[in-house]
């Protein structure tokens, strides 16, 4: 983490001016703090602002979390999503595993929206800005944030929460979606029933929702089927079935396809399968000893905190989830492409020098593309 801080370029004067940010921030902030239920029975951990970690931190209760976030006052903040009989012991094995939240992560980029290539870049030492496609050596990649990529990244949790919901029976109240602050989605299941889970059992969820057991010739199959059989389907083959439907205005058998040639209906199916499978970070479901980022918490990467999405299409993260005030700051930007934060537009700059509300510096300067001048 510390060369990670020397690349993104962050001195003194710009490691200062975060920590006063996120200081106010969670000051502020205190009272209304999100706190993980079981919180004695949970890890906590911190990524300080020397770029180290504390990990195998353990409270026993809110108010004690509370006053070691306002002590350190930590870049990032991050629970563990198992809960242990002896949180604080350092060597996993000797925590003693009691359960664990289901948990998911949509991470924008897995996505591929087309937004990305405008404005994802690579920034190299000598200050030249290169597309991704030009792929130059050396250069550090800076990823960025719109309202196209958060619209990729909700349509994802919709899916998500259908399959949860639907084909695995979870009830929506036990589902809680939040932004990254960043841009992602986490998903946190919290559910009695789902605790005990191991890694296998989340592992298949994860193939599930993923499709990675789908075996083309097994829906080949139900393509010979006839119309009724067709109703007989359930869970993801229903789901495939169903796209197919919409697409074609006609129910995925055989002789509704029969038109198509047959690298036709491969290629039917295989976007059918596309549009069907959720793409989510298998490693953050499965992994029983990671630790997650709290809600409420400030993201390290952009100053924006991570933000509960009670409604997933109304939501404006991009607005919603700005924590840091907007006091005037003085910053000088290398390149930055157009920002829509906050509910106002900046940008683009190249080599410039302004002012700027303090979470638009907090987060170009988090993006390592701007300086603050005292
Ligand atoms: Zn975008």
């Amino acid at each position: 983490m510390v060369e990670e801080m020397e690349e993104r370029g962050l001195g003194g004067e710009e490691i200062e001016f975060l920590r006063t940010s996120y200081r106010e921030y969670y000051y502020r902030a205190a009272s209304s703090m999100w706190i993980p239920r079981r919180l004695e029975a949970r890890e906590v951990g911190f990524l300080t602002f020397d770029g180290g970690h504390r990990r195998h931190l353990h409270f026993s209760s809110p108010g004690e979390l509370i006053a070691e976030i306002l002590r350190e006052i930590p870049w990032g903040v991050f629970y563990s999503v198992s809960l242990y009989e002896d949180p604080g012991n350092p060597e996993m094995e000797r925590k003693g595993w009691v359960g664990a939240d289901l948990v998911f992560d949509i991470d924008v980029k897995d996505l591929h929206p087309a937004c990305i290539e405008e404005h994802d870049f690579y920034l190299c030492n000598d200050g030249s800005v290169h597309r991704l496609a030009e792929r130059p050596m050396g250069c550090r990649r800076v990823d960025w944030v719109c309202p196209m990529c958060v619209d990729a990244g909700r349509k994802e949790v919709l899916k998500l929460l259908d399959v949860l919901q639907r084909d695995m029976g979870i009830r929506p109240d036990a589902i809680s979606v939040y932004f990254s602050g960043h841009r992602g989605f986490h998903v946190h299941v919290e559910d009695e029933n789902l605790m005990d889970m191991g890694r296998e059992a989340r592992a298949q969820i994860v193939d599930y929702l993923m499709l990675n057991s789908y075996n083309p010739g097994f829906l080949e199959g139900f393509l010979r089927t006839t119309e009724d059989g067709l109703e007989t389907l359930a869970g993801w083959p229903w789901r495939i079935a169903d796209v197919l439907r919409q697409r074609y205005g006609v129910p995925p058998t055989l002789r509704a396809l029969e038109a198509l040639t047959r690298g036709e209906v491969e290629a039917a199916i295989s976007s059918a399968v596309r549009d069907v499978a959720v793409h989510v970070d298998p490693q953050v479901t499965m992994d029983l000893s990671r630790i997650f980022r709290m809600p409420t918490s400030l993201n390290e990467k952009t100053g924006m905190m991570k933000q509960r999405c009670a409604d997933v299409m109304a939501c404006d993260p991009l607005k919603d989830a700005v924590a840091i005030g907007d006091y005037p700051i003085k910053v000088e930007i290398s390149y930055a492409p157009k920002l829509q934060i906050g509910g106002y537009t900046y940008g683009p700059y190249k080599r410039t020098a302004l002012k700027l509300p303090a979470f638009v510096a907090a987060f170009l300067v988090s993006k390592g593309v701007a300086k603050v001048i005292k």
